[in-house]
């Protein structure tokens, strides 16, 4: 496999990025610790904040966090609804899903979470059955971006939601040179001191730097059939928050 690659068919895209998750999912919730230096967790907690899940009613309310992984966002929304929101943890990978729902048996409230095997491009769930859906850290892992945003739309209730949280491009001077150097010099050394292999690291950083720049992701999902998008950047932009509603 060459991860370094430039150029990368959309087929083989998924095929690598399976291959660095795979790898990785055991030791996947330390190396978000370390390459963020704990920082994803504010950005998190500030996504599950905005999006203020009920925390009761008179009908349930839905949540599909698309490539959920480890579980991460599923247990903070569950928590700030005070055990009322149910959330699908969807994923491609079965070892990161099989990790997530390990782990959510030591959460406050276990029996919220269900765990699905999918891919965000084509979804086994029905036309408007969720109530917000969220995706952290995954659309860029996504060979066909548009059309899982089209597919998020698709399983959105109306006045349902979307959050996307995703690295984007840092834009403060001074910032962003160090954010490359960082990204060049330490991401992929300490990736493969953890993990062995350096090479699914090098791979992230490129991932990143390709994807779309805040107002064409917002255009993407105008394109989707979304109203309201709202783009947040969170650390000088090393991250982004995007917010959309299904009206
Ligand atoms: N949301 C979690 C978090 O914030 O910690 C996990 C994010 S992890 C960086 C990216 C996840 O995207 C991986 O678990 C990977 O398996 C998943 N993924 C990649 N391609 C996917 C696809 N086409 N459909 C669904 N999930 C996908």
């Amino acid at each position: 496999t060459h991860f370094g690659e430039q150029t990368v068919a959309l087929e083989d895209k998924q095929g690598l990025v399976n291959a660095v998750f795979h790898g990785v999912a055991d030791r996947y919730d330390l190396m978000n610790d370390l390459m963020s230096g704990g920082i994803h967790r504010v950005w998190k907690d500030a996504m599950i904040a905005d999006l203020a899940p009920p925390k009761g009613g008179s009908r349930p309310y839905r949540v599909l966090d698309m490539a959920g992984g480890t579980g991460d966002i599923a247990e903070r929304i569950i928590n700030a609804s005070v055990g009322y929101a149910e959330v699908v943890v969807s994923d491609i990978n079965s070892d990161m899903l099989r990790v997530g729902a390990e782990r959510a048996k030591s959460w406050r409230y276990p029996a919220q979470a269900s765990f699905v095997e999918a891919n965000a491009e084509e979804l086994p769930f029905a036309d408007n059955s969720f109530d917000a859906y969220t995706i952290a850290f995954g659309i860029r892992n996504v060979p066909r971006i548009q059309k899982a945003l089209n597919e998020a739309h698709r399983v959105l209730k109306r006045g349902g939601r979307i959050m996307v949280l995703e690295f984007s491009q840092v834009d403060v001077p001074g910032l962003d040179s160090f954010y490359r150097v960082f990204s060049d010099r330490v991401i992929p050394p300490m990736g493969g001191l953890v993990t062995g292999d350096s090479q699914p690291y090098q791979y992230l950083v490129e991932s990143i730097r390709k994807f779309p720049t805040p107002a064409a992701f917002s255009a993407m999902l105008s394109e989707a059939g979304f109203k309201r998008v709202k783009h947040t950047p969170y650390s000088g932009n090393i991250a982004a928050q995007f917010s959309a509603w299904k009206l």
